[in-house]
């Protein structure tokens, strides 16, 4: 019998892992200096949580949730997992949490970072699985509605980024205004798209009726084309939206970070208000956005907590790993000491010195599996070993052992109770 991970995920494994750790290192140095605290969530809430926070007319509602399902019963004959999904991203479920801990009460505002696996039923390409990886914040309050935190995350993903050693990427910024601007924004979009509906692709066909805005990012060419020939301007913005965006930019500007404005930047979910934006990379192909997030003041309400102002955004960590090339082959294991014993007497005594020196803080390792010293050494060598510890039959007769410096191949016989101590002055 073979198994093989599901379609659409995979097995991070050694040396890829080193990066995952350093991009997460990173992520946390960042988060740690703008003052944002971790938060984790469970991976699967129930489905409705989702359904009303991203709209049910959403493109991830629609085709995307992971549901779970079991024939199970719980001890109240209730079926065990019906009702709750897979988590597709991470607002919902921190909102959620917001309100369920009453955060609103015990702070005024709330700066909250997470990194995490999401998962959404996608058909697998490049930059695009089932089970992907999410660096997010989310900074929620009461009256916190202000330019200048929808500046600081932006400004926070872009730090984010640059980071992880990149720097092509643009930050594309739109605003959608407030909830009444947006249903003025999609009555306009429609009337505009109408006389077209027959030219757009069968999925904006049905966008059109579920959710209008999602025309305005769809990917396929012809209704690329017929989007960009719609005459959109911000006719449908009030003036109090306009300056919330005027300023927004500004700070932007004030910070020297650069940005595009995108009239046709909607984000597929309808809890976004006022300032979307997304941060693309375009070397990256149909998958080109590296994160994305937005304001978004009314969802904490809609899930039945306080009437508080929220901001967030979240980036994909594989589509950063895709943009970042990074090189597999610079990474490198180092340990201080690998230890190679000769015989099962030596095995003993070696063991017992591994454990003596692992307690004290020393990284080393054992050649457990014996065989000749050269094989032993090219394990050491294979680890990163900067000595290497011999317990050799002479060695073993006289309480002692043989460290070698990898660095420059000297040799020495130490006693066994010293071994410790030389270590330590040499590292
Ligand atoms: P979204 O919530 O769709 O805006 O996603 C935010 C970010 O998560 C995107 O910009 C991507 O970097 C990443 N992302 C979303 N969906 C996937 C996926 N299926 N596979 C890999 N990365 C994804």
């Amino acid at each position: 019998m073979k198994f093989t991970v599901p379609r659409g995920t995979r097995d991070i494994l050694y040396p890829e892992i080193v990066l995952w750790q350093q991009i997460e290192d990173r992520a946390r140095r960042i988060f740690s200096v703008y003052n944002y605290r971790e938060v984790r969530t469970p991976i699967f809430e129930e489905t409705e949580l989702f359904e009303r926070s991203m709209g049910e007319s959403s493109d991830v509602v629609q085709k995307q949730m992971l549901n779970l399902a079991s024939q199970k019963v719980d001890v109240d004959g209730k079926p065990l997992l019906s009702g709750l999904s897979l988590r597709p991203e991470g607002t919902a479920a921190v909102v959620r949490s917001y309100i369920q801990n009453n955060l609103h009460k015990k702070e005024r505002i709330s700066k909250f970072f997470y990194i995490g696996p999401m998962f959404r039923g996608e058909r697998p390409q490049k930059g695009r699985l089932r089970q992907f990886h999410q660096i997010g914040v989310e900074v929620i309050g009461a009256n916190t509605a202000s330019p200048y935190l929808d500046a600081e995350v932006i400004a926070l993903s872009v730090e984010l980024l640059k980071s992880f050693g990149l720097k092509r990427f643009k930050l594309k910024i739109n605003t959608l205004g407030s909830s009444s601007d947006k249903d003025k924004f999609s009555g306009i979009l429609r009337s505009l798209l109408e006389p077209k509906i027959s030219l757009l692709c069968d999925d904006c066909q049905q966008r059109f009726d579920r959710n209008v805005f999602r025309v305005l990012d769809c990917k396929n060419k012809r209704c690329r084309d017929i989007v960009n020939s719609l005459d959109i301007n911000y006719s449908y913005l009030s003036e109090e939206s306009i300056q919330y965006y005027e300023q927004v930019k500004a700070i932007l500007r004030d910070l020297g970070i650069e940005f595009e404005e995108s009239m046709s930047l909607v984000r597929g979910l309808d809890y976004y208000t006022h300032i979307v934006f997304e941060i693309a990379f375009d070397s990256l192909g149909s998958q080109d956005a590296l994160g994305a997030g937005g304001r978004y003041n009314n969802l904490v309400h809609e899930l039945g907590g306080p009437q508080v102002d929220a901001v967030g955004f979240a980036l994909g960590i594989e589509r950063i790993l895709l943009a970042g090339h990074y090189d597999e082959n610079t990474i490198s294991s180092h340990i201080d000491c690998f230890i190679i014993s000769m015989e099962s007497v030596g095995l003993r005594q070696a063991f017992i010195l591994l454990n003596k020196l692992r307690s004290n803080g020393i990284c080393c390792d054992l050649g457990y599996i014996g065989g000749s010293i050269k094989s032993q050494m090219r394990m050491a060598n294979r680890a990163g070993a900067r000595f290497v510890i011999i317990f050799g039959e002479e060695e073993i007769k006289n309480n002692e052992i043989t460290v070698k410096d990898m660095n420059d191949g000297s040799q020495k016989r130490i006693s066994l109770s010293n071994v410790l101590q030389y270590l330590k002055e040499k590292l």
